[in-house]
């Protein structure tokens, strides 16, 4: 399902995205576009990576920037991990197994991390909580079954999910900087990052592109795109918006245009799935410990990949009129947002294209 979903993200932006720039002159203006380069990657978050050149970079320097970010993302996919731990490192599973029993040496990368994750908590007023890692599983064991055997596709008790509502403190999340250990106190509470992680590692991968000297690559990192740049012509590149409403013959319910930005969008169509003829998708509302019921998506504009990440869960888990205050509040952030009866709202800077 992931994977499905990742896919057909990435064609998302390769279809917008790739005809516009292929082409090597545009219209009107003298630069030309050199040939864009590709390179994908299967291995990172249960997803497809897309490292995108278009500044015509010869073939030794791309590759070398491509195996820079295959690096880094290989190393932040092993310390996010819940399912699997790694020999030699110490990761989330490793912390979450140690809940309640003692404190977990880790790298300061999960450190800074983590600690960036109780900030999310506090700005986005807990609607982003990576410390829901009990819920979260209710909710994902359930839809792995049913992947498994539709008849017996259920959802969660209400008792269950009380119950595992009691344990997602994120004051239990303890950080010892100097120590450098991270410690769960409650024996029953876990960690989950799904909602952050993806797009953390994006960012820290556009820095390193950044610091090598880039200036015109997009970073597709299962849906989460990361501008750095603009196009050598000087126009920022086009992609879509993706339609919720299959039943559109509209792939996109708006074409935007990216510079120096991450474009990252949650919503309801990809991972859910059906009990009863009722679908319940894979974003938790903290406050009902249900799917969350507002929009069919939200997409997040915002510099910081990790940001946007967080805040499009955040955004998808309130009302318009919350997120709208919240999104204002915080500068810089623009959003979409699509809602069940697939009408449009949008902030003032976004910048549209045909
Ligand atoms: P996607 O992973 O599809 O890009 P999100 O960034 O919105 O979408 O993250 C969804 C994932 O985050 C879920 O699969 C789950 O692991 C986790 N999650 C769901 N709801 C919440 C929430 N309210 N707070 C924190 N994490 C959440
Ligand atoms: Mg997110």
């Amino acid at each position: 399902m992931l994977f499905k979903k990742a896919i057909s993200l990435f064609l998302c932006f390769c279809l917008c995205v790739l005809p516009s720039v292929s082409c090597n002159y545009s219209a009107g203006e003298k630069t030309k576009e050199p040939q864009t380069q590709a390179r994908s990657y299967y291995e990172f978050f249960d997803t497809v990576s897309v490292i995108f050149s278009y500044l015509g970079d010869p073939e030794e320097e791309f590759a070398g920037n491509c195996n820079a970010v295959s690096e880094l993302l290989g190393e932040y996919h092993k310390l996010f991990d819940i399912y699997y731990e790694y020999s030699g490192i110490n990761n989330i599973k490793t912390i979450n197994k140690n809940a309640g029993i003692s404190p977990v040496e880790v790298d300061e990368k999960l450190i800074d991390f983590l600690t960036y994750c109780k900030e999310l908590y506090a700005i986005t007023d807990g609607r982003t909580n990576v410390a829901m890692g009990s819920v979260l599983k209710l909710w994902h064991d359930c839809r792995e079954e049913a992947e498994e055997d539709i008849s017996a596709a259920r959802i969660p008790s209400e008792d269950a999910l009380t119950e595992a509502a009691k344990h997602c403190d994120i004051d239990s999340l303890i950080i010892d900087k100097a120590a450098g250990t991270v410690y769960i106190s409650d024996p029953d509470m876990s960690l989950d990052v799904g909602a952050v992680g993806k797009g953390y590692a994006t960012e820290k991968a556009a820095r390193l592109l950044i610091d090598r000297g880039v200036t015109s690559y997009v970073l597709n990192i299962g849906g989460n795109i990361r501008a750095i740049g603009e196009k050598v012509t000087g126009s920022g590149w086009v992609t879509g918006i993706t339609n919720p409403n299959k039943l559109s013959s509209e792939s996109f319910v708006c074409k935007v245009s990216i510079k120096d930005v991450s474009l990252v969008t949650s919503g309801d169509y990809e991972r859910y799935y059906t009990v009863d003829g009722v679908k319940y998708h894979h974003i938790i509302d903290p406050d009902t410990l249900m799917p969350a019921d507002y929009f069919t998506s939200v997409s997040v504009f915002t510099p910081d990949s990790g940001f946007a990440d967080a805040l499009s869960t955040a955004l998808f888990c309130m009302s318009y009129e919350d997120g709208r205050a919240l999104a204002e509040s915080l500068g810089n952030v623009e959003v979409i947002w699509v809602d069940k009866e697939y009408n449009v709202k949008h902030t003032g800077g976004v910048v549209f294209a045909e």
